[in-house]
């Protein structure tokens, strides 16, 4: 049975390592090439666009595969639309792997927005000493819309030297105290972050509640309604029951 996994996710690797240790599973990793030296993988990766909906849809008929898995990031929301029609057009089962939003807590402070310019905007006109996680893609924008204060900047990828801006690169996940040790070291005043949800980015959200700091939380964007699940072992099982289809029918 041939699997293909949008990836780009914590989530995505661990799915792709269980099924990879599988004998009558043929699993493939599609990343979209943003990071330069991703995480090695056990199974093939394939790396890039497909080329949109049509791209993919072709794809999935030329590579012949069984199911399609998205499992990216909750913040990637064209891949995810691209997935959803192009399965339905080269009649590919589709499942979404996806986490759910962080929930508020007792003790947080968080103001929650539609978009990064939301989240500028949000951060008001006094200059702050701003934690700010949102990716390096999103940097320009965010710093055109509230250029005046002062960012710690964390990417994966180096964003290069800005005025303004204290660039640290580095990979999760974070853990809490961690977080609370550099937040505090950095005279940190208010969290700018996306509700990315799962554990491995969750350490900063903790202790900005600890160290009673307000977040500024830019709320996940509409996905499509597919097939869904919560975990790698809830995705695990419907390829399973899949594989069990097809073997029934002969495929
Ligand atoms: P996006 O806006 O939803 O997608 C833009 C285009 O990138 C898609 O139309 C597709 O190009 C290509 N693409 C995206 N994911 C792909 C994949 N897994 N395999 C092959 N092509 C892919 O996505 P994004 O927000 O730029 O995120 C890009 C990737 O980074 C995603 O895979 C996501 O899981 C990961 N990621 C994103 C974030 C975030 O905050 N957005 C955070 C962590 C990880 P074509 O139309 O040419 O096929």
């Amino acid at each position: 049975m041939r699997i293909l996994v949008l990836g780009g996710t914590t989530e995505a690797s661990a799915l792709v390592s269980a099924l990879a240790k599988r004998p009558a599973v043929a699993v493939t990793l599609s990343l979209a090439g943003r990071t330069s030296d991703p995480r090695p993988s056990p199974a093939p990766t394939r790396v890039g666009g497909f080329g949109g909906v049509e791209g993919l849809a072709e794809h999935l008929r030329a590579t012949r595969t069984d199911l399609l898995i998205d499992a990216t990031h909750p913040f990637a929301a064209v891949i995810s639309r691209n997935a959803a029609a192009a399965a339905r057009a080269a009649g590919v089962p589709l499942l979404a792997l996806r986490r759910p939003p962080w929930r508020r807590e007792a003790g947080d402070r968080w103001t929650e927005v539609d978009g990064i310019i939301a989240a500028a905007r949000a951060l008001g006109a006094t200059p702050r000493n701003v934690f700010l996680t949102i990716g390096r893609l999103e940097l320009a924008p965010f710093l055109a819309a509230a250029p005046g204060h002062r960012y710690l900047m964390r990417t994966i990828e180096p964003v290069g030297a800005l005025p303004g801006v204290t660039a640290i690169t580095e990979r999760g996940p974070f853990d809490e105290a961690a977080e609370r040790a550099l937040m505090v070291r950095e005279g940190v005043e208010v969290l700018v972050t996306k509700n990315s949800g799962g554990r491995a980015t969750y350490g900063k959200v903790a202790a900005a509640r600890a160290l009673g700091l307000p977040v500024i939380l830019v709320r996940q964007p509409e996905k499509p309604a597919v097939t869904r699940v919560e975990t790698s072992a809830e995705a695990l099982a419907w390829i399973e029951a899949h594989r069990a289809a097809l073997t029934e029918r002969g495929v």
